[in-house]
């Protein structure tokens, strides 16, 4: 009986779908950024999901957070009583908790990552499934080598992921080191997640 109550709890959160405040397409929850409004009308990102009261959700596509504007915002005062203008701190809000948010899964997986030329082009040939990270100013030299090993990768096989993170001193700056062009990381759950908030945070500081 259990078992089965908490399967239909699991399979409720996982299929819980929101409409996102710009574009209005449903997606799922879990996959948008919810964003709560306090008594004095501000709005806040609630990254994690977890805090209290009524949410609004945001499917952080490129081209929402592009066409997001205070008079998109305007949505919100259906269901809320929020403070216009304030898109521009918003803005600064959701960078700001995502870096630092960032910071932190970074930091608990920096030892087991490879980061650098060699280290990452010895990781691209365990079996195990991977994340690339690469720096959009690594370089054309570092750039290429690092793909042509993907693709025999691929051609092998073996999954990985790659994907363009904001520059060399970011990376590195999430990795506890000075600069970083190149990063691999172990395929886990927490890197999925750790992933998608990379593509936001990179799409939030591109917009800008
Ligand atoms: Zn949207």
């Amino acid at each position: 009986m259990q078992r089965v109550r908490r399967a239909v709890g699991l399979t409720k959160l996982d299929a819980a779908q929101r409409s996102c405040i710009i574009c209005k397409q449903c997606l799922p929850a879990a996959n948008m950024l919810r964003l709560i409004v306090d008594s004095q009308g501000q709005v806040w990102p609630d990254l994690l999901h977890k805090m209290d009261g009524r949410g609004a959700y945001l499917c952080m596509s490129e081209q929402c957070l592009s066409s997001c504007s205070d008079k998109r915002l305007q949505v919100l005062k259906r269901d809320f009583t929020i403070v216009l203008p304030q898109w521009e701190v918003v803005r600064e809000r959701m960078i700001d908790v995502l870096d630092r948010h960032l910071e932190r899964s970074f930091s608990r997986v920096r030892r087991s990552a490879a980061t650098g030329r060699d280290a990452v082009m010895h990781r691209l040939w365990n079996n195990a499934p991977v994340l690339l990270l690469l720096a959009t100013d690594a370089g054309e030299a570092i750039t290429r080598q690092v793909q042509d090993a993907a693709e025999k990768r691929e051609q092998a096989g073996l999954t990985y992921t790659l994907m363009l993170v904001v520059d060399r001193n970011w990376l590195g700056r999430m990795l506890g080191r000075d600069q970083v062009a190149v990063a691999a990381l172990d395929s886990s759950a927490m890197i999925e997640k750790l992933k998608q908030y990379c593509v936001w945070f990179g799409r939030m500081k591109v917009s800008g």
